[in-house]
């Protein structure tokens, strides 16, 4: 009976700890490259497909294009309800699936592809798509309307995945090389997507917009952006040359438009300035009106901050820094850099999207309004972080890690430039990584690996404490005559890094680890640069 007992408790707990890391065999469809997906690459895809704002409903086909890297004969695509599948073709035949788990399915093969081939498969569907249940961080359709009344929709889908409104192969570790979006939508009314317009067919009551994107782009870039738009243009010329920008807007919002998009031409004199130049100049740049917030899709960057400055009119680092810039604007575009040209492998890497993209706009102030402003917005930043969990997600699962991605994030890279303190080498790491990683998808350990190499530093334990564990090093220190003495408590094994104390007036420089160490200084009182992520302790 005792033993008993204890059994049925010990299930209990066990049960309980399962829960807390429960794995469903849906996490590890969406998550992992899975041996269905393993054996093929993508190279492109054309979505096509009819949007009805009346019935909210979606109807089309994607044709996925790819090369086998093995022999093989099941294959993964993804497509979430409510949204079904009609039917799956290969060679005008059509072909067999049965649904695995919720969101995917295996497609199957009359006889197993041989290994080198391209193939085709076009996957037919229809639908109601999942309503958007707060745009862009809970995403799927916006099914909105203008102050006229008119449709006003839009798609986005980071994180819950492009299969959420068409079928793919889910999974960012695999882009296609190219692609085309075909959108028919009522004929008063106009689509954007990504890349450029090669064609409007007028159909009688509805018009298809023909876009085309000439460069890999990942899947939640891929958006559809349908509303009575107006359109402006621009050409900036830019490190690569002549670079075309378009911006749609809501009819009502030119004139607001036309004075606030004056900042596309500033945000990308910063950007190709620090990280190189714009990586998608054969699709060109647009900015895109949404009925949210905004989204850095790929070449269609979509923009929802109201016209005004600040995230939402409000300045999120409190140091005043923050009105000086269009937030959505400068934050999204900075993704073009850290996210559409180096994209993470797995979402638990998404620290290299955000963390790199809000320590862009402390970079955007620097160019425009010098260093000090960039310093004190990035520190002010600092007030958002949590540590509550490490930035660094669940591998396999589709899982992210902490919202501390962003602001600490930030604060990490700039403290590697303060480490660092040289700013030209500081540019030319964060130009070499959108170079030797131009359109990849990428891995943490690759980020941090160029890093090190590239700044002759040894950072293994500096990016171990910040990305992997949620204690930010306190840096103690204490006067001994006239020595300034000093370590670190509450790193891992092996932080050591060179700190700036200010003595005075006067910089000094050193090298701080886990046990005491001293440097003689004149003066008997010293701060800590404060542009260095670490918590200060003076002690007696
Ligand atoms: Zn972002």
């Amino acid at each position: 009976m005792k033993n008993l007992f204890t059994l049925a408790i010990s299930l209990v707990t066990l049960t309980a700890s399962a829960q807390d890391v429960a794995i469903t065999e849906d996490d590890f469809l969406r998550g992992s490259i899975t041996p269905e997906r393993a054996w093929w690459d993508l190279t492109y895809y054309h979505l096509d497909i009819t949007v009805n704002p009346e019935t909210k409903t979606i109807k089309g086909s994607n044709l996925i294009r790819f090369k086998t890297l093995e022999e093989g004969s099941m294959l993964q695509v993804d497509l979430q309800p409510p949204l079904y599948i009609e039917k799956i073709t290969y060679q005008d035949q059509e072909l067999a699936y049965k649904k695995k788990g919720t969101n995917a399915f295996h497609v199957l093969f009359d006889a197993p592809l041989p290994k080198g081939e391209e193939a085709e498969i076009k996957v037919y569907y229809a639908g109601k798509p999942r309503a958007a249940r707060r745009a862009p961080w809970d995403g799927g359709f916006s099914w909105k309307t203008d102050s006229k009344g008119q449709p006003f929709i839009a798609t986005s889908c980071q994180g819950l995945g492009a299969s959420a409104w068409w079928p793919c192969k889910d999974h960012m570790y695999d882009e296609v090389s190219s692609m085309d979006i075909s959108v028919t939508v009522p004929s008063n009314l106009m689509d954007v997507s990504n890349g450029t317009l090669t064609k409007v067919e007028e159909n009688g009551t509805t018009k298809t917009y023909h876009w085309h994107v000439d460069n890999p782009i990942n899947n939640y870039g891929v958006n559809v952006n349908i509303g009575d738009y107006v359109h402006f243009d621009e050409v900036y010329q830019g490190e690569k040359g002549p670079l075309q920008l378009d911006y749609y807007v809501l009819r009502e919002n030119l004139e607001k438009a036309k004075k606030q998009f004056t900042q596309t031409p500033m945000m990308l004199k910063a950007f190709e300035h620090w990280f190189g130049p714009y990586p998608f100049y054969e699709d060109g740049f647009k900015l895109v009106e949404v009925p949210y917030l905004g989204m850095e899709h790929q070449s269609s960057v979509t923009y929802g901050n109201n016209f005004e400055n600040g995230y939402l009119g409000r300045d999120l680092s409190g140091s005043g820094w923050g009105m000086k810039f269009d937030f959505i604007i400068i934050h999204e575009a900075g993704h073009e850099w850290f996210a559409n040209n180096i994209t993470y492998k797995d979402i638990a890497d998404m620290w290299v999207h955000e963390g790199f993209t809000a320590y862009s706009e402390s970079l955007y102030l620097d160019y425009h309004f010098g260093t000090e402003a960039a310093n004190a917005y990035v520190i002010g930043t600092r007030k958002n972080i949590k540590n509550d969990a490490p930035i660094i997600g669940r591998y396999n699962l589709n899982k992210e890690g902490s919202g501390d991605m962003y602001y600490k994030g930030a604060n990490m890279l700039h403290t590697i430039r303060q480490i660092l303190n040289d700013d030209a080498k500081w540019r030319s790491i964060l130009r070499g990584l959108n170079k030797d990683f131009y359109h990849q998808t990428v891995t943490t350990q690759q980020i941090e690996k160029y890093v090190a190499d590239h700044s002759g530093l040894d950072l293994t334990a500096f990016f171990e404490q910040y990305l992997r564990t949620t204690d930010i090093p306190v840096l103690e220190y204490k006067f001994n005559g006239k020595k300034l003495e000093y370590r670190f408590t509450k790193v891992v094994d092996g932080f050591t890094i060179p700190v700036k104390f200010w003595v005075g007036d006067a910089p000094v420089w050193a090298t701080v680890g886990t046990a005491w160490q001293s440097t003689k200084v004149k003066g008997d009182s010293a701060t800590i640069d404060e542009n260095f992520y670490v918590t200060p302790k003076m002690v007696k």
